[in-house]
């Protein structure tokens, strides 16, 4: 069963086809890549099914309901979640209050002379930083935090919102590989504790091919391959667009 359909899509930018008849499914604690050379539409098909952009035509529905026509507000209330590419935290609290932060937003509370603000969520944010390794940091200021630790945070973030579906657009950009992996694997666990499901773009192939269900390719707007990562890996139409890319499968390179 597909919880997120996504159908005949299509997006131009003036005569540019970004997105052209773009269709695939995710199911329900899937992880999901969505990979292809820089300019082939990766993140336009996220800021479609994020509702930031309109598409030309085409159809989002995620357990039977039409996204497309959505304001991302209400999207991300039906449980769509997303990480930034540009890491977007609190810098002046702790780790902590900023998972607190998201756990109040996300449950409504407001402020108020009467809220402990500092108790509010505090247990449940420290379980969430138990998720993401780093409990031994929930009291450290977000602003001196590493960026590897930043992204793991705003991965938590994320999460504080109890997300059925997580849109992670180059989530490890600008990290080192070893943390890429890193981050990946941890985001790979929490698939498989919480079933939550995953569409993620990443530039590095091992990272792909390590942690995903099944990947698409995407090239010039449009799916070259789809499939398990042997499969996908084994294609020759898809070795030809990354050898002409300049980039191999296997060498870890970052060609961002
Ligand atoms: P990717 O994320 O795979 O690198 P993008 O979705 O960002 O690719 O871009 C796909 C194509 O659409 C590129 O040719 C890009 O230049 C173009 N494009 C993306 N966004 C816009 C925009 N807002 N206006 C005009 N062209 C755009
Ligand atoms: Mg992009």
């Amino acid at each position: 069963m597909s919880f997120l359909t996504v159908q005949n899509l299509y997006k131009s930018f003036g005569g540019n086809r970004a997105v052209d008849d773009v269709s695939f499914a995710l199911a329900k604690g899937e992880l999901l890549a969505l990979i292809g050379p820089n300019g082939a539409g990766k993140s336009t098909c996220f800021n479609m099914l994020y509702g930031i952009l309109a598409p030309d035509k085409g159809s989002v529905c995620l357990d039977g309901r039409e996204l497309i026509g959505m304001k991302p507000r209400d999207i991300w209330r039906l449980g769509v979640g997303r990480t930034f590419q540009i890491t977007a935290v609190y810098a002046s609290m702790s780790v902590v209050e900023n998972v607190q932060m998201a756990l109040i937003s996300h449950h409504r509370k407001t402020f108020s002379a009467f809220t402990r603000a500092a108790r509010l969520y505090r247990d449940d944010a420290m379980a969430l930083l138990d998720l993401i390794g780093m409990k031994d940091q929930a009291d450290r200021a977000a602003n001196i935090l590493a960026y590897g630790d930043l992204k793991r945070l705003e991965l938590a973030v994320a999460m504080a919102h109890d997300p059925a579906l997580l849109l992670m657009d180059e989530p490890t950009a600008g990290m080192a590989p070893g943390e890429r992996r890193a981050l990946m694997k941890l985001t790979a666990d929490i698939v498989a504790e919480r079933g939550v499901s995953v569409l993620f773009t990443e530039h590095d192939m091992d990272v792909v091919f390590e942690n995903a269900h099944r990947v698409l390719v995407l090239n010039r707007g449009q799916l070259l391959a789809e499939g398990s990562v042997d499969d996908v890996r084994a294609n020759p139409a898809v070795q030809e667009v990354y050898l002409g890319g300049g980039t191999t499968f296997g060498g870890g390179g970052d060609h961002a």
